[in-house]
């Protein structure tokens, strides 16, 4: 006599469970994300080490050619990410709590992510390559943020206001 086997029943929660882990990290919900997923989101595009100004009247931000002390310009990374936001005032360190990204460039995988929008093809995690990012024209090292050499050119230390460029 066969016995009567029934299946146990899959919540359908835990079926969109199941499926969100077998996505790829920079597929999945950023709070689902653990500290080294976090940081390889990152594309060291370098866009959020540039200086902005804030309009105090309207909100609006805008973006300079300058960038923070602590960038480096030949990696397009910074010099000291660890100490970063003791060392530089104003720094925000990005966490997945953090209550806005809408002052990141629209390119920022931190930000694309957080709208579930996906990375784009330039991304090194999709395009498995280092490179794409300036390949691209995405790294402010080429030709957005102020080379070192220009930088030597100014004859006063540059002011933000006078290198303000189009939203990134
Ligand atoms: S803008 Fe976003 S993706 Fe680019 S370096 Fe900054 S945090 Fe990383």
């Amino acid at each position: 006599m066969s016995k009567n086997r029934t299946h146990p029943t899959i919540s359908t929660a835990t079926a969109d469970a199941a499926r969100t882990t077998l996505l790829p990290f920079w597929q999945r919900p950023l709070a689902e994300l653990n500290r080294q997923q976090w940081e390889q989101l990152c594309d060291r595009c370098g866009r959020c080490c540039l200086v902005k100004l804030e309009d105090e009247a309207s909100g609006e931000l805008y973006y300079s050619r300058l960038s923070c002390e602590l960038f480096d310009y030949a990696t397009c990374r910074c010099r000291d990410y660890p100490n970063r936001s003791a060392r530089v005032s104003g720094c925000i360190e990005l966490t997945a709590a953090a209550a806005t990204l809408d002052w990141l460039p629209s390119s920022c995988a931190y930000r694309l992510r957080a709208a579930n929008l996906p990375l784009p093809a330039w991304h090194p995690l999709i395009s498995d390559r280092t490179d794409s990012v300036a390949t691209a024209g995405i790294a402010v090292n080429c030709g957005i943020a102020l080379s070192p050499a220009e930088l030597a050119q100014l004859p006063t230390p540059p002011d933000a206001e006078d290198f303000l460029i189009d939203p990134l």
